[in-house]
């Protein structure tokens, strides 16, 4: 098992819409989806560039990780995401590494996705994500 390529890269803002304004601008596309996440607590906007995508994520509690990342640091690049075919094997294969998973199910994600998330602390302080495409819409 291995993960296949660079899903989408999540940046954390304070206002989505103002950052939707400023990556429409960057890119020189428009968000392709909108979503309201209610488990992790997010609204996000989906961009495509080519073969990847830009995931902006503001919070919408304060309990969200969003929120207590820009608490942290600001905003700025959240986490990397990662395709892959079948979560449940790759998450077996990442604990059998030593990675630490931040959820032990996968859970449902934005843009029709299972995803979970892998501990920083073991990825040399990234936040990485794994994703598996849903086959219903
Ligand atoms: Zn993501």
């Amino acid at each position: 098992m291995k993960m296949n390529k660079i899903e989408h890269i999540g940046i954390a803002v304070k206002d989505l819409e103002l950052s939707c304004n400023l990556y429409e601008k960057l890119l020189g596309v428009t968000p392709y989806k909108r979503e309201q996440v209610f488990s992790e607590g997010v609204y996000t906007a989906f961009f495509r560039t080519g073969e990847s995508k830009i995931e902006l994520l503001q919070a919408t509690t304060n309990e969200s990780a969003i929120a207590g990342f820009i608490a942290k640091k600001g905003e700025g690049i959240h986490h990397i995401a990662f395709q892959v075919d079948d979560i449940l094997a790759e998450m077996v294969r990442l604990k059998n590494e030593g990675f630490t998973l931040l959820n032990e199910e996968p859970k449902m994600g934005a843009d029709n996705k299972l995803v979970c998330f892998v501990h920083p602390k073991g990825t040399g302080g990234v936040l990485v994500e794994i994703c598996q495409e849903l086959n219903i819409e």
